[in-house]
């Protein structure tokens, strides 16, 4: 892996004059007014970036899950090179098409759990929502049940921002102040196992399935296009479900005709030690939406996998009548294919489980800490859930932001959380050296959390 070159010279660094730039001219996202403080990334190398003052930190968060291969992968800048001076840019609207596009579909529909025949390339996650969604509907448009229009989700489930991918996620957060929402939308309990006090006592997936058969009796079994779900959270905590849940799930939809549409747009490529999480739990949805680590992020990408029965119905004898503008991008695919033979050739999914595996042993007596109630793992996708307390398992009143401010700041670990849980899922390149790196500073920094936050 190559290593930084030497920090920026004292008195050529331009930081003040970023960040003063940065506060006036830049909106982020769920950044409070208030904060005047920024890191300026300049550099990646491996599982490590590093800031405009020559600090290195660990991307323990692969930037936002999708840097499988790490950062500063010479082949893929050479496959982006090689295609920008060929062909950048090519559509795929009506006969057109291009020979990096055709080589992704095959490739990933080789890869895919048997079944999911059919590529649609987008160029992220909430668009490739956007298209399972659309698809979902008109999947039973075209099979004359156009009532069946309604989309089954889960609370705190996340899908992206774009407002189909929004209505459908599960936090009010992101529906308050947005106006009328996708109509035809229902929030499901979504499954726990540390929370499990939601579930009446019940067992975790006992109460789920209960919950699902009444929503598809109260809506009508014929009215219901789809469900969407991730099949570990990500963003909601990297929750694990039952090992019963999906093929549970799966089969009762499957007798209601009702499509399943798994969101792997964190858990495909290697994330949790499978191509696609759905692998791990033995059940193959109807369609299947992913992006971030289809690129390792190094350029925008997404595809949906479809069975052939949807991409029939879809495209149906007069077409699918939909489509962006970057769909089958020549230059994303040839990034996407160049990411794809280094996670083969370095058997990357391997690595997943096995240095994921070390990190959890390594982190799991964090659990021994007041303020430490779960530690999750599956393959290199792992949640802290924090608490205020063990016995009601109330999350830290200061939520997990200041945590995450002391880890960059203290221990040079860049990572997020959502208000319960820190998220950690670093690059697959990840070894056990670096493991180490994070689980010394994680189990430091944690320990000096009190209870109130602090
Ligand atoms: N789905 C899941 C599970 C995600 O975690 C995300 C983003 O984090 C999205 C969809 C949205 O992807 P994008 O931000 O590329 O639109």
């Amino acid at each position: 892996m190559p290593t930084f070159p030497a920090a920026p010279i004292p008195g050529q660094d331009r930081t003040a004059q970023w960040v003063r730039a940065d506060r006036d001219r830049l909106i982020h996202p769920n950044l409070p007014s208030g904060r005047t403080d920024r890191t300026v990334i300049v550099e990646g190398r491996g599982c490590h970036v590093r800031d405009s003052r020559g600090r290195r930190y660990l991307d323990a968060a692969a930037v936002l899950g999708m840097m499988q291969v790490g950062h500063g992968r010479e082949e893929i800048v050479s496959a982006a090179t090689a295609q920008l001076g060929t062909l950048e840019c090519f559509h795929l609207w009506e006969s057109m098409s291009n020979d990096k596009a055709i080589e992704l579909a095959v490739r990933l529909t080789d890869l895919a759990p048997a079944g999911l025949d059919r590529a649609f390339f987008t160029s992220g996650g909430a668009e490739g929502n956007e298209i399972a969604l659309r698809m979902a509907r008109f999947f039973h448009y075209r099979r004359q049940q156009p009532e069946r229009t309604w989309i089954l989700s889960r609370r705190t489930a996340y899908h992206g921002i774009a407002y189909g991918a929004g209505s459908v996620s599960g936090l009010p957060v992101y529906h308050e102040g947005f106006g009328p929402q996708l109509p035809h939308v229902h929030h499901l309990t979504a499954p726990d196992p540390y929370q499990n006090s939601a579930y009446d006592g019940e067992d975790v997936t006992e109460f789920c399935l209960r919950e699902l058969r009444e929503t598809i009796e109260r809506i009508g079994p014929d009215r219901i296009a789809a469900m969407i779900g991730e099949p570990v959270m990500s963003v909601g905590g990297a929750v694990v479900p039952p090992p019963d849940y999906w093929p549970r799930v799966a089969e009762l939809l499957r007798s209601h005709g009702i499509l399943l549409i798994f969101d792997e747009v964190v858990t495909a490529y290697g994330r949790t030690g499978h191509w696609f999480a759905a692998e791990h739990f033995g059940v193959r949805p109807d369609l299947l939406v992913t992006a971030k680590g289809i690129t390792s992020g190094y350029v925008p990408h997404g595809a949906v996998l479809v069975t052939e029965e949807v991409a029939a119905a879809v495209t149906g004898s007069t077409g699918f009548p939909i489509g962006f503008t970057y769909t089958g991008h020549p230059t994303a695919c040839a990034v996407a294919l160049a990411n794809l033979d280094i996670i083969e050739r370095e058997k990357l999914l391997d690595n997943a489980t096995t240095t994921g595996g070390h990190l959890a042993d390594r982190l799991a007596t964090l659990t021994d800490l007041p303020v430490v109630g779960d530690v999750r793992q599956i393959g290199l996708m792992l949640g802290i859930e924090l608490v205020a307390d063990k016995e009601s398992r109330a999350q830290l009143p200061t939520g997990t932001a200041p945590v995450a401010q002391a880890l960059r700041e203290d221990a040079g670990i860049i990572l997020r959380g959502n208000p319960r849980s820190l998220l950690i899922n670093p690059p697959l390149v990840m070894d056990r050296a670096t493991a180490d790196e994070l689980a010394d500073g994680l189990h430091t920094v944690l320990a000096r959390v009190e209870p109130d936050g602090r």
